[in-house]
């Protein structure tokens, strides 16, 4: 950074969601210059919500995130209010609408219009944004910090704000590299994992039942425990299961467990099983005696499973002994999990820098004075429906204050 004013500068490193809220708060206050190792800012932000940008949620519940830090979590998301986050939205001009689960998208559905208005309002306040910029060193230098890039070009500014994102979809340019900037200004950076992504399935099932998408309850076992549980869409694959439901169990550690999918979670087992006795009295085939009750092809790959014999016979024939086998696998089939898409099929990453060495009022490290994080290269990770860039948002409005010294 050529030093043209007397202002304060900070440097953002990433130009994703946190470090270009961040920009547009604190620009105008102090002079702001992004480096993004990318050739263009907020590549990432044009693929959420399937292009459609989930911005934040109405219904903010810390329920709806996971850190090693959780108090610290708290700490930021109740300083900045839903209304607040709108308030900022509104004010650069972005109209939202809301769905019946509280997700807030942009009101014309292009998650290009919200970057567009982040990166107009940053340039309207004079931010600088130095594209192509990678930084791999970060070192104090007199009062302030030296920002080497891969390319030798040295940039000096008297305060950091790391912003570079984790580790997940790394084609976007967040391919990890802000934790290695961490460490070497001495932080702990925790565990990380791909998180809300596929799950890989060891079983025949799946590649028959691939492209079916359904609603249903999904519990996440190992060593007989329930170690999560997560209700909604499921989809099934050519590997295995997608879809909200099955992404939001992938945060957890996979190895050696099974999830177990109730395709009728608000019916009994004595429910189901008077539904299948009642068809058994019909001149339904074999196959088709849980019509009505799950999608035809799971219920058709259901039936083949538990009755080893024609399933184009009567459903007369059926014995108690299969009809209950039937109702059982209904409200709990059982598959093993054999792993999980890799970051790059990966929205969000588990983990990350340790929330306990950053300050929540500001943002700023207590490790390394003048240093600011925000957005997903924390240890913070949220579930679907916008949680994630609210996140970004929060942090980034605290960090952007915190330099600012407001
Ligand atoms: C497909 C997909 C869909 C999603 N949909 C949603 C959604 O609808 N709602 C939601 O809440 N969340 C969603 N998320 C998650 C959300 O997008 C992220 O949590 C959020 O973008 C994180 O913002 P960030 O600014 O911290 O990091 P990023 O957006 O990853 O930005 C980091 C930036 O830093 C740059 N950078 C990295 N290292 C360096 C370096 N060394 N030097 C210079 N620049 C660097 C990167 O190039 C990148 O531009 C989705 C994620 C994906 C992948």
């Amino acid at each position: 950074m050529n030093r043209k004013t007397d202002k304060l500068c900070l440097a953002v490193i990433g130009g994703g969601a946190a470090g270009l809220a961040a920009s547009v708060r604190a620009a105008g206050k102090v002079q702001v210059t992004v480096y993004e190792k990318g050739e263009r800012v907020g590549k990432k932000l044009l693929m959420t919500g399937n292009g459609r940008c989930n911005i934040f949620n109405r219904r903010m519940d810390i329920n709806k995130f996971y850190s090693e830090d959780i108090s610290v979590v708290q700490e930021v998301l109740q300083k900045i209010s839903v209304s607040k986050i709108e308030e900022f939205f509104l004010g650069l001009g972005l109209l939202l609408r809301n769905d019946s689960e509280g997700r807030v998208y942009p009101l014309c559905n292009q998650a290009s219009a919200v970057l567009d208005v982040l990166r107009y309002a940053a340039k309207d306040a004079g931010v600088i944004f130095n594209c192509g910029f990678n930084v791999i060193k970060i070192s104090k230098k007199n009062s302030g910090f030296e920002l080497i890039s891969s390319d030798g070009r040295k940039e000096y500014a008297d305060k950091v704000l790391i912003a570079a994102g984790g580790n997940a979809a790394p084609k976007t340019g967040s391919d990890g590299s802000g934790y290695k900037l961490a460490k070497m200004l001495g932080h702990t950076v925790t565990k990380t994992e791909p998180a809300l992504t596929a799950l890989k399935i060891n079983s025949p099932i799946p590649s028959a039942l691939r492209g079916i998408r359904c609603k249903a309850n999904v519990i996440l076992e190992k060593d007989g425990s329930i170690i999560a549980e997560q209700s909604g869409e499921i989809q099934f694959t050519e590997y295995g299961l997608s879809g909200i439901a099955v992404m939001q169990l992938s945060r957890y550690d996979i190895e050696k467990a099974a999830v177990r999918i109730d395709f009728a979670e608000n019916f009994s087992m004595d429910d189901i099983l008077k539904y299948l006795y009642r068809a058994a009295h019909t001149t339904r085939e074999i196959q088709d005696i849980t019509l009505g009750i799950v999608p035809r092809r799971v219920g058709q790959q259901i039936v083949k499973n538990a009755v080893g014999r024609s399933l184009s016979s009567p459903v007369s024939r059926l014995t108690d002994k299969e009809i209950i086998q039937i109702a059982k696998t209904i409200k709990g089939l059982k598959l093993p999990i054999s792993g999980k898409l890799s970051w790059d099929n990966a929205q969000v990453t588990r983990g990350g820098v340790k929330l306990s060495e950053i300050n929540p009022d500001t943002m700023e490290s207590r490790i390394c004075k003048g240093v600011y994080f925000a957005g997903e290269i924390l240890d913070c990770d949220g579930e679907c429906g916008g949680y994630n860039l609210a996140w970004a948002w929060d942090s980034a409005i605290i960090a952007a204050d915190g330099v600012c010294g407001l």
